[in-house]
């Protein structure tokens, strides 16, 4: 792929380190590459971060056509830069692209954009212990026609982003509602892919968890409202009597990379892992008799976010005393060293940018 490289004549002041937050700020720069029908994908290119310019009848903003991806860059303390398993989110983003009717990125294509965009901006990964930068792909129709058609013009944009950790408090276990009016997925829906429109209809639920003082909604199975599946924007686990339990993959529930990740290396140390269904009912039983030994979600933005409390229909059990768990603690260090480089990769995930 031939990338064009316009650097900006105006750098941006830096942020604090130290209080990044999250996506609050952006860098100087932007990868954008565009999709017609007789050119197929061309025009790759990073350029100033600025507006992009849309037609008001562009397919994106009345029919959603739209998919993203969310990865990483780390700092090591050696001063390299690594990227972990970004061809995870190429192939992912490949998948949701097939659901949505957008072309596909050619993986390679999508890992050297990111790469390049990254070198680029090489200075703007932060130093501070924890934080990172957050690589945001995503790709919209930018088709004219009010008329619901397949589109044929699609724009497929990098932007990045330096981020603090992600919960403000540090690692701490959240408190969670099992959401029992609304739902995420169904079977033959997108829940499978990374696309924007799942998250603008769970908002609402966010939103009205987040106003009873939860941070996070579970969401339960579509069709019956009774298997656990994913937890706000991570997946979940569960150490129920030493194993551990997580939803499958099997069209409702987003593949994260964080997920795999961590599934490999609980099978390495030992573990029993089942990719099954658990009933919210069994789960909140466990919960009860104490069975129900650690909870936590997996994203990249959290990596490993401990669940403390849950909330459902107005039943309450509190997880390992509302205390970071100890194997999810052990996940979380294990997995950051290697992102971050502290640790050895035996899994070779970490690529380097350079
Ligand atoms: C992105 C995402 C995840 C986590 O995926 P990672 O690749 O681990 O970041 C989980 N669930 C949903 C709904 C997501 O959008």
């Amino acid at each position: 792929m031939n990338i064009s490289i316009t650097k900006t004549t105006t750098p941006r002041q830096k942020p604090d380190e130290k209080n990044l937050g999250f996506g609050k700020y952006m860098t100087d720069h932007m990868f954008t590459m565009d999709y017609d029908a007789e050119h197929g994908w061309h025009n790759a290119q990073i350029i100033p971060y600025g507006k992009i310019e849309v037609d008001p009848a562009a397919v994106v903003l009345h029919y959603a056509q739209e998919t993203f991806e969310g990865l990483k860059a780390y700092r090591t303390s050696d001063d390299r830069i690594l990227l972990f398993r970004p061809e995870m989110n190429a192939k992912r983003m490949q998948n949701s692209n097939r659901r949505l009717c957008i072309p596909e990125i050619p993986v390679e294509d999508f890992v050297e954009a990111v790469k390049a965009l990254v070198k680029v901006e090489a200075d703007w990964v932060p130093r501070e212990p924890g934080t990172s930068l957050y690589i945001r792909p995503f790709v919209f129709s930018t088709d004219c026609q009010i008329g619901l058609h397949t589109s044929f013009v699609f724009k497929f944009v990098i932007v990045c982003s330096p981020v603090g950790a992600y919960y403000a408090a540090g690692v701490n276990p959240v408190k969670i509602l099992v959401e029992e009016e609304f739902v995420r997925a169904v079977q033959g829906g997108t829940g499978f892919a990374k696309c924007g429109g799942n998250y603008a209809s769970s908002m609402l639920a966010q939103a009205k968890a987040e106003e009873k003082g939860y941070s996070q909604v579970l969401w339960l199975d579509g069709h019956e409202r009774k298997y656990v599946e994913e937890v706000g924007s991570m997946n979940i686990m569960f150490k129920i009597n030493g194993e551990i339990y997580t939803a499958p993959i099997d069209g409702t529930v987003l593949p994260g990379v964080t997920r795999d990740s961590i599934i490999h290396i609980l099978k390495d140390w030992g573990y029993t892992v089942h990719e099954q269904r658990v009933a919210i009912d069994d789960l909140m039983k466990a919960g009860q008799d104490g069975s129900l030994e650690e909870a936590f979600g997996t994203g990249t933005a959290a990596v490993i976010s401990p669940v403390g409390l849950l909330d459902y229909k107005g039943t309450q059990v509190t997880i390992n005393h509302f205390e970071n768990g100890e194997l999810t603690m052990k996940l979380y260090n294990y997995l950051t060293g290697i992102q971050w480089g502290r640790e050895k990769d035996p899994y070779g995930w970490t690529t380097e940018v350079k």
